[in-house]
């Protein structure tokens, strides 16, 4: 708060004491409240329902604004998926990979097939207007990958500065995902991602944070926060001992430092569904939804 707002508000505070105003509603009218809204994504195997139009009427019901489907499911149900979003209060959020090939194959043939799949996935994302296509560089299990030195981070740089302005000219963007160790020791945590999109030199290049994968960080707040307003692009979330839906794992489920982080950002994009569940989805989805809004009021 600068002077001259200070004022206005020591002035404020002044007139309402005049008139009789409680001192609780003189401390609430110095503390505006955060009005960031929490815009909760699922992915098509979220909400129970068969079919996507039983799906989106579920969701539309709980008040859930973002759907994220796979890159494989998008590319085969386009035409489906464009007439179920219209005249509907949902829009597509992120695409969850789906491409073939990986970006950091040794094998040129495995390279030219991530080249071309994940443009296809670009081009049907960009087309429905969805935030970005999510992808990881390479998982453990994928093999020749190139070596973890300075060379393939530089190569890994150039490779995301095309692919982002690629994904830029299509209205969408390209959205480096970290993993816990166990599935992707390459890229682990958000800071390293955030600092990757910095190094692409392309506004195309995102990052995301998993809650999930996140347990790689030591402070969520600091992680996501890392990435900041000019790199996160998208969130998943899951229950945080079993990757089942928020809540499920008890005490353990806390979001309330990372929706701090979002919430001080004014984070624009959505909070997406990544996870199973050991329940009926009819009980354990709208408990988790409800859960998440607790606890974004908490942050
Ligand atoms: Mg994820």
């Amino acid at each position: 708060m600068n002077r001259k707002e200070f004022l206005q508000r020591s002035l404020a505070g002044a007139a309402a004491v005049a008139v009789g105003t409680s001192s609780v509603e003189l401390f609430s009218s110095c503390t505006p409240k955060n009005k960031t809204e929490l815009k909760i994504s699922f992915q098509e195997g979220t909400a129970p329902g068969e079919g996507l139009n039983a799906k989106f009427d579920y969701m539309e019901q709980l008040g859930i604004v973002g759907f994220e489907p796979h890159g494989g499911y998008l590319l085969k149900n386009f035409d489906e998926i464009q007439k179920a979003l219209s005249n509907r209060n949902i829009k597509l959020s992120a695409i969850c990979a789906g491409f073939g090939g990986f970006i950091l194959a040794e094998d040129p043939a495995v390279k030219a097939e991530f080249d071309t799949s994940m443009r296809a996935i670009i081009d049907a994302a960009g087309a429905l207007g969805s935030t970005g296509v999510i992808m990881v560089p390479a998982f453990n299990r994928q093999e020749p990958c190139m070596p973890h030195t300075l060379k393939t981070r530089e190569y890994l740089c150039e490779q995301m500065h095309e692919l982002g302005e690629y994904a830029l000219k299509h209205n969408t963007t390209v959205i480096l995902e970290p993993l816990n160790r166990r599935e992707a020791h390459y890229l682990r945590q958000v800071g390293d991602a955030a600092a990757i999109c910095r190094d692409s030199k392309s506004a195309g290049v995102k990052c995301m944070g998993d809650f999930w994968h996140m347990s790689e960080e030591t402070s969520d707040y600091a992680a996501l926060m890392a990435a900041g307003p000019e790199y996160l692009q998208h969130v998943h979330i899951a229950s945080r001992g079993n990757r089942k839906m928020p809540g499920e794992d008890g005490a353990v489920d806390n979001y309330v430092d990372g929706f701090r982080a979002l919430k001080e950002m004014n984070y624009p994009y959505y909070v997406s569904f990544e996870c199973g569940t050991n329940g009926k989805r009819e009980e354990t989805v709208p408990a988790a939804v409800q859960l998440m809004r607790e606890q974004w009021e908490l942050a």
